[in-house]
């Protein structure tokens, strides 16, 4: 669990920006519950389409930030050093975007993110927060559990690499530069960026 970044009040509080977030989320679910009720939307692709935003179309801008990362060691310098700028310079920026950390795996350490009072994310890179994200057993587990968490993800961490938690406030949003995998020193940075998942970006999956 890292303490340093500004990490939540633990008074429950949920983070500033929630309410204009819920007060949207409120807006597309009445927009969602009339177009249902008049025909206009088959609930079935609507959800295929919010599935589409949470695991394709978010997602890309954040795969191409860590494939460039991966090709480019000054790139990815400036990434670790300042990550809003290094993000905003390849165009991804705005709303949940204003203050991004990269946190980066390594052989030592594994990386996972988490908002634990709400469901902090950044949208810029990553998209719609997936469902499990803003779920209270994933908030509450990961931070008490995260061994068992990631192994309920199909991913085991081994012993003797460190697991950190990274807590996401209204401050500043996390973005995790998972590791190259191995074998892929012929494949073009499009294609690496093709490699990169958005759970793998979150720390619940490796690339
Ligand atoms: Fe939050």
């Amino acid at each position: 669990m890292n303490n340093n970044d500004g990490l939540g009040k633990s008074d429950g509080e949920p983070h500033t920006h929630d309410p204009s977030e819920k007060g949207a989320a409120r807006r597309v679910q009445a927009l969602e519950e009339v177009a249902i009720a008049k025909g206009l939307v088959d609930p079935q692709a609507l959800d295929e389409i919010i599935e589409y935003y949470e695991r394709e179309t978010g997602p890309r801008n954040g795969a191409s930030v860590v494939a460039k990362a991966w090709v480019e060691p000054d790139y990815k310098t400036w990434l670790l050093g300042n990550g809003t700028e290094a993000i905003n310079h390849l165009g991804f920026s705005g709303f949940q975007g204003e203050h991004i950390k990269v946190v980066e795996n390594t052989h030592e350490v594994h990386n996972v993110v988490v908002c634990t009072l709400c469901s902090c994310y950044p949208w810029p890179v990553l998209g719609l927060a997936p469902s499990w994200y803003k779920s209270s057993a994933y908030r509450s587990r990961v931070v008490r559990e995260p061994r068992s968490v990631l192994s309920e993800f199909g991913l085991e961490v081994p012993d003797e690499v460190r697991v950190e938690v990274w807590d996401s406030t209204a401050e500043v949003r996390y973005l995790v530069l998972p590791q190259r995998p191995p074998g892929t020193n012929d494949l073009t940075e499009a294609e690496l960026a093709g490699l990169v998942t958005r759970n793998g970006m979150i720390g619940t999956a490796l690339v």
